[in-house]
């Protein structure tokens, strides 16, 4: 083995596909459209043919390809040319000395960055990295700007996690990343929400009825927080697992001691200042969890159908006037109800005192009316079918529209428990919603009272857990007054930041609709609501002095204990109350419990970022606690993301089997051609694609896309670390020395960078997203990179030209770093582990890890590149395009090989261009001849059309530039191949010592002779 190979970290695998790299980027990749050659990363390009790239190019395929250089793979047509990188293999090969006389001294790319991210141990090496180096928190506690605060939502501490968290907290960790990068002191505390309904209900059911007999309030809850902290390190596991960056030893549970004392002081505050009241009011009721439930806990599922009935109450007298009088005892008051369970305990009919009402005699006509109208099923009561010269009082408007909405209120009497209670008579004990609503409408039926019963299809409130319906209740419960403090809260939204803007409209419109928030639950994994009754009054005992226990004191200690000394000597006369509060007050009060009790929080925080949900959910919770306690908002930005939907826009679902486990994303499936271990930057570049202020969506055709955009990435960088092995940081050559070309690439570079900044500083990440993978992977492989070569392989080793390549390469590689580092950390430290210079950041300090390093520093010499010079080189690239498409049917007229076979001639009569060009012909810095930026071995500017040699050229090719039409022709390189280079010049062969060198061959060899072997290739 040569020694040229021992540089691969050993792996002659590997340093055959890296050589190879070199020649296939000079290939044209697919037929197509050749104009456009590069349109791959150079490093990459040998990827994309197939899965086993290594494979498809051999060693043996690589050494037939370097002695028969014209005829590779039967396509040499298409093949550009490679010079250096052949003469280095065909040595490597052990091919006769004198084809590879100069191979040793060809600078080729070297590097242990291996093309394969191999992220199933790649990644967890660098997470472990991290961790015990304590890099977040070293790099937060040295940074000098003041401190951001992302205060994070906290997840239900139930099951799995799911795409959506994914995208959470990655968008999460992006925006924490890029703050620590612009030097802010960063602190997230990770979150969970673990009270509530469904931990208890799973607690529960995992039980066995005997234990349920025996099951205490304190059993319960015990076994709950159990199953809540077992979920919380399961999930934790998932989010480190992502990448992301958190205090994962410090995090807030909503069950912590702490935590809930905090939360029982907010409650405390709202309820000393007027804001907490016990009422007796209609609130949503679940039958199915046997709790109140808040307008968070509702949904309206599609596809509701009630039973309605147009009922009526007839009029037996009283009235003051005389009015009705005549109609007595035929009159009735009409009503509509979809909820005929309730008219046993109906009280009254209210009448609205602005509408006018008529009394209408019913002539009915029964045969007609019994028929069923398409879908709606109808029923008409037998006081239609018998009774004569009924009169119903309706309102005169809905007189021609029976079934339109009536101004009725009902006032409803008594409680029951989901079944009919004793008070209402016979119908006790049935079920409201089932038998309970067959029984009273029959009754009506029998008693005349029935005028039609109807099905109606409506939005009707469910319970969002058991997915059963609710009903409306009047309950004793304890509520918020929204009401205290509303104009507060609207006052307040105004002056947070929305993003997406138009969010601003959503919570808005919920917090100014919503009611009074019922904040108390009859259930028992949760904080209780610190309130005594009085036994014989029921009347409550809340004040400064009760509000002050932990929540499982309440269950354990008596009430004498609970009690604030000067009530001791009443506790017989008191009871504790067992309600516990909504779980969105708990996570409602994470500002107070979090964001004012961890040492180095601010409050407000800096941005609140969560699925669009959570305007009806902890935005809104957050913001109502907080108002009512502080009476500003918890937050000063607010960020809201969709729900993630599979590839064809359908909500994921297992009956679908279109799932997308975030599990599987990087840890691959059983089969790995179907489930591919991806790992977690290309699901973290995928969050990175997608606009989230819309609903988003994922599936396997994405992964995939996204896998190859990573690997493009990846080759890029792979690219610039293996052209920088030998690189020195005062190896720089300064701005003012640098040619054209290379202060051109900064100006871009630098605009790069400015707009990526914007993106981020806007939380605009699909668009970064589009301009890194324009950029790196496109515009850079297709012109800059591509070109480099030459002088990178073959400008000698410590010359000019290459040393100003490397000064822009390095300068790419250090922003393009930084820039892609918050999306994508695991490659960015992956490069800057590998990475082959000292680098230190601006205030003398070494970065041992990529998040050591700043923001680059937006450098204004760079961006002041003249206007007009950026205008001509838009045109140059465009003119280079167009002599592509030339060079293109030369080869395809077998006239060329490769590129540098060719001259190229052109003729413009644009007077601003023409004499550019003439002048880059002849440039004083090499990297700006026109010849190598074509990527040919000469150029030749005429100045007229009006020559023989015009028509004597075969290719030739015409495009029209501004007013001016562009003509481009081709033909054969004049002079010999150099032997080390590949160019075609007149001077091969005048020099006698190399007679196959060109000049600039011949000075490199003479002015740099070449490097013992062995030094050269140490890695
Ligand atoms: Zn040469």
């Amino acid at each position: 083995m040569s020694s040229f190979f021992k540089s691969f970290a050993g792996n002659p695998r590997e340093a055959a596909a890296m050589a190879m790299v070199q020649s296939s980027s000079y290939r044209v990749l697919s037929g197509r459209n050749c104009s456009n050659i590069r349109r791959t990363t150079p490093l990459d390009s040998f990827l994309a043919k197939g899965r086993s790239p290594v494979k498809a190019f051999s060693f043996l395929y690589v050494s037939r390809y370097s002695t028969q250089p014209n005829n590779e793979f039967g396509h040499s047509s298409k093949r550009r040319s490679r010079g250096p990188v052949m003469a280095a293999k065909k040595a490597a090969d052990g091919e006769k000395q004198e084809d590879g006389k100069y191979k040793h001294t060809v600078d080729l790319p070297k590097t242990g960055f291996g093309m394969r991210a191999n992220s199933l141990t790649r990644e967890p090496e660098l997470q472990k990295l991290w961790e015990e180096n304590q890099v977040f928190k070293r790099v937060s506690d040295n940074n000098k700007g003041g401190s951001f605060i992302l205060h994070d939502g906290p997840p239900y501490a139930n099951g799995d996690l799911h795409m959506g968290h994914a995208l959470n907290k990655i968008l999460k960790d992006i925006i924490n990343r890029y703050k620590l990068l612009q030097n802010y002191k960063v602190q997230y505390i990770p979150g969970w929400d673990c009270h509530g309904l469904p931990i208890e209900l799973k607690v529960l059911q995992s039980l066995d009825q005997e234990v349920r007999k025996e099951l205490t309030p304190l059993k319960l809850r015990a076994k709950a927080a159990k199953f809540a902290k077992a979920t919380v390190k399961t999930q934790m596991e998932s989010f480190k697992r992502f990448g992301v960056w958190a205090d994962w030893n410090n995090p807030y549970l909503t069950l912590d001691p702490e935590y809930e004392a905090a939360q029982i002081e907010v409650f405390g505050q709202m309820a000393l200042q007027g804001y907490i009241y016990r009422g007796r009011k209609p609130v949503h009721w679940s039958p199915s969890s046997r709790t109140a439930l808040a307008e968070a806990e509702l949904e309206y599922p599609e596809g509701h159908v009630s039973r309605s009935i147009y009922a009526i109450f007839k009029l037996v007298g009283g009235a003051k006037t005389s009015l009705l009088d005549e109609f007595i005892p035929n009159i009735c008051l009409a009503v509509w109800t979809t909820t005929p369970w309730t008219i046993p305990a109906n009280a009254a009919v209210a009448v609205n005192a602005k509408l006018q009402y008529s009394v209408v005699e019913v002539h009915s006509s029964p045969e007609d009316e019994s028929a069923s109208t398409g879908k709606k099923k109808k029923m008409p009561g037998k006081v239609l079918k018998t009774q004569q010269n009924l009169c119903v009082i309706v309102a005169t408007d809905l007189v021609p529209a029976l079934e339109a909405k009536w101004g009725v209120k009902l006032i409803i009497r008594k409680t029951f428990l989901g079944n009919f209670t004793e008070e209402a008579g016979q119908f006790r004990g049935l079920s409201v919603l089932g038998d309970g609503n067959s029984a009273v409408v029959s009754y009506l039926d029998e008693n005349m009272s029935l005028v039609m019963e109807e099905s109606y299809a409506h939005k009707y409130p469910y319970d969002w857990r058991t997915k059963k319906p609710t009903i409306f209740r009047a309950t004793e419960q304890w509520f918020a007054s929204v009401e205290g403090f509303r104009k507060a809260t609207m006052d307040a939204i105004n002056d947070v930041k929305w993003i997406p803007h138009q969010a601003v409209n959503r919570i808005s419109a919920m917090t100014s609709s919503r009611s009074d928030w019922c904040i108390s639950r009859q259930r028992t994994w949760g904080v209780p609501i610190p309130v005594f009754y009085h036994v014989e009054t029921k009347e409550p005992l809340m004040n400064e002095e009760t509000v002050e226990h932990g929540s499982d004191a309440w269950w354990y200690m008596s009430v004498e204990d609970l009690l604030p000394e000067k009530y001791r000597d009443k506790a017989a006369d008191y009871e504790k109350g067992t309600d516990t509060m909504d779980v969105w007050f708990d996570s409602g009060s994470s500002w107070a419990g979090v964001l004012g009790k961890r040492e180095g929080l601010t409050f407000p925080a800096d941005v609140y970022l969560e699925g669009t949900d959570q305007h009806r959910g902890w935005f809104q919770s957050s913001l109502l606690t907080s108002i009512a306690t502080k009476g500003k908002a918890p937050y000063s930005a607010v960020i809201t993301h969709g729900f993630v939907l599979d590839e064809k826009g359908m909500k994921m679902s297992k009956s679908l089997g279109n799932v997308v486990d975030p599990r599987l994303v990087i840890e691959g499936g059983k089969n790995s051609k179907d489930a591919p271990a991806y790992g977690a930057d290309v699901m973290r570049l995928w969050v990175s694609s997608v606009d989230y202020a819309g609903d988003v969506l994922i599936g396997p055709q994405i992964l995939r896309q996204m896998s190859d955009i990573y690997r493009k990435l990846r080759g890029t960088l792979r690219y610039l670390l293996g052209n920088l092995h030998d690189w020195r940081v005062d190896n720089a050559v300064p701005y003012q020395d640098l040619p054209i070309i290379d202060q051109h690439a900064l100006f871009q570079l630098e605009n790069v960078v400015k707009n990526i900044q914007e993106c981020y500083e806007n939380y605009q990440f699909f668009k970064i997203f589009q301009i890194i993978q324009r950029f790196t992977i496109v515009d850079l492989s297709n012109f800059y990179f591509d070109i480099a070569k030459d002088r990178l392989y073959t400008g000698g080793t410590s010359s000019f030209t290459r040393r100003s390549c490397q000064t822009v390469l390095s300068t790419h590689l250090l922003s393009i770093l930084r820039v892609i580092a918050p999306i994508v950390p695991h490659l960015a430290e992956d490069v800057w582990q590998n990475l082959p210079f000292e680098y230190k950041n601006e205030d003398g300090s070494a970065a041992k890890f990529v998040f050591e390093l700043k923001w680059p520093l937006l450098n204004e010499q760079w961006l002041s590149f003249p206007a007009e010079d950026v205008l001509f080189w838009e045109r140059l690239l465009e003119l280079r395009t167009e002599v592509n498409k030339v060079l293109e049917l030369a080869r395809n007229g077998k006239l060329i090989g490769s590129s540098l076979e060719a001259k190229v001639y052109l003729h413009t009569a644009n007077v601003s261009m023409a004499p550019r060009l003439l002048e880059m012909c002849e440039a004083q810095n090499e990297a700006d001849t026109l010849q190598r930026i074509f990527l040919t071995s000469q150029v030749e500017v005429l100045s007229s059309m009006e020559t023989e040699m015009v028509s004597s050229v075969q290719h030739t090719g015409e495009y029209v530039e501004g007013e001016n039409k562009v003509w481009i022709g081709v033909s054969r390189a004049e002079g010999s191949k150099c032997e080390r280079c590949w160019n075609y010049s007149g001077q091969v062969g005048s020099f006698s010592e190399h007679p196959t060198l060109c000049g600039r061959c011949f000075n490199v060899i003479v002015a740099n002779p070449p490097e013992p072997v062995a030094a050269a290739v140490i890695n």
